[in-house]
């Protein structure tokens, strides 16, 4: 058999890996001591019983739109739960909306009409989609022309779209308002799909246990690859000291880490990977009921005197996912540079390194297989592959990288 290294034990990277371990002899190597990268979750006892809660990748909005991460959690006949998640949007700790009707919550929230705005604001980007002067507008230029209202945009649809983009909340003022529009377009309209949040019962973490239980190979955990040497006809991996020759490689890691792992990336490689941006998100395990509407995934606007407005996203485990914990545990994801939890408070923290969907990265797609035609050996998969660099755009990579590799063993 030839030998195959997947680089990373993240989603992409445990989903090639199952596919492709009866055609390849595989070795996993992921620098963390745990697997699951980005959909990780912080270990907690309580009634005496141990809990995974999810402190990266949260839920799977939209089943019709993760179809390959549905599909492998019922392969796997892993719980699917499809669950209301009810939404809060507070400005400074205050309640300003709310996305389902709740008995604390009262009714004349005026969802509605921010619903009709967004729509609006919608429907007049895709109306001038082939006009480049549309193409360059910022969600921040249609609030300024009055295409969408003040407050809507920023009390509702940019603290959505921070939490749902891993992105600062002042970063989505400057976004291409279309690419907001798309994902809006995509993921939230008709807002009533936003009621079949799915995630798996007892934690997503399941998924990335499921596909490396199935899987016959070699797993490296808590090894780095510090360097990828490529000769054409093999490659040739650095870690721990000593250096591994592969037959092929999967670089299943995000794209800056894979660009400087190359030892001579080719120009197509340089400008791809270096074309799509990456930023940082710190989450945080507590047990704070303040920062979360009755226990609803709540995002607040935090506004501070002379500085930017940041967001707080939180969200209750028991009451979004159905945890049997003994006392609410919270998780909150912020932007870095922030502190909203005051340190004594933190049970578990992380930061979360994602690429990020900005205008550059966006662009980037259009040429992004190109990186898998290559003539050395080496693969690219990763959720950068998709539009918005959700769980599923990296499962969906993997299968594409894997249906190459099979074919070509
Ligand atoms: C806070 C947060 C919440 C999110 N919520 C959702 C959500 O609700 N729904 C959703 O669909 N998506 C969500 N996402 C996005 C989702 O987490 C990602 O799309 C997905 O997990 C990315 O998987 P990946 O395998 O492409 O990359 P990663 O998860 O980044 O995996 C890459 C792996 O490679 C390893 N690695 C890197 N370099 C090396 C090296 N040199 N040697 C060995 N190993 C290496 C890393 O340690 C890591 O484990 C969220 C992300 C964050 C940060």
């Amino acid at each position: 058999m030839k030998k195959l290294a997947v680089i990373g034990g993240g989603i992409a990277g445990v989903s090639a890996a199952h596919l492709l371990h009866d055609k390849y002899d595989v070795t996993l190597f992921e620098r963390n001591k745990y697997l699951g990268g980005n959909n990780h979750s912080a270990q907690i006892t309580s009634r005496g019983n141990l809990f995974k809660v999810p402190m990266g990748v949260i839920t799977f909005p939209r089943a019709d739109l993760f179809v390959h991460t549905i599909a492998y959690a019922k392969k796997f006949n892993l719980p699917l739960v499809q669950k209301t998640i009810a939404h809060a949007f507070t400005l400074n700790q205050e309640l300003e909306y709310c996305l389902t009707h709740h008995p604390r919550v009262p009714r004349d929230l005026s969802f509605k009409r921010i619903k009709r705005e967004i729509s609006d604001a919608w429907y007049l980007l895709n109306k001038f989609k082939n006009c480049p002067k549309y193409n360059d507008l910022k969600l921040g230029d249609l609030i300024r022309l009055g295409h969408i209202s003040e407050n809507s945009a920023k009390y509702f649809l940019a603290p959505f779209a921070a939490l749902y983009l891993s992105m600062p909340y002042m970063a989505i003022f400057d976004l291409p308002a279309h690419i907001i529009a798309d994902w809006w377009a995509k993921y939230c309209l008709p807002i009533n799909s936003m009621y079949m949040f799915s995630y798996i019962k007892g934690g997503n973490h399941q998924l990335i246990d499921a596909f490396i239980e199935r899987s016959q190979l070699k797993l490296k955990q808590g090894v780095k690859i510090t360097n990828i040497k490529r000769t054409g006809e093999n490659v040739e991996l650095y870690y721990d000291g000593i250096s591994e020759v592969f037959d092929k490689v999967v670089l299943a890691i995000r794209p800056d880490e894979a660009l400087a792992l190359l030892d001579n990336p080719t120009a197509n490689e340089t400008s791809l990977l270096k074309q799509i941006d990456v930023g940082s998100v710190i989450t945080t395990l507590h047990k704070n009921s303040q920062y979360s509407y009755f226990g609803a995934l709540t995002a607040d606007v935090r506004e501070q005197p002379g500085k930017d407005p940041y967001v707080v996203s939180t969200l209750g485990q028991n009451t979004c996912f159905g945890y049997d914990l003994e006392d609410e545990h919270y998780v909150s994801i912020h932007q870095p540079g922030m502190h909203p939890v005051p340190d004594d408070q933190i049970i578990h923290q992380e930061e979360l390194k994602i690429p990020l969907p900005t205008k550059s990265s966006i662009d980037a797609l259009d040429n992004i297989d190109s990186l898998n035609n290559n003539s050395f050996n080496t693969y690219f998969c990763g959720s950068y592959f998709g539009k918005y660099f959700y769980h599923e755009d990296a499962i969906t990579s993997a299968i594409k990288v894997a249906k190459t590799l099979a074919s070509n063993v």
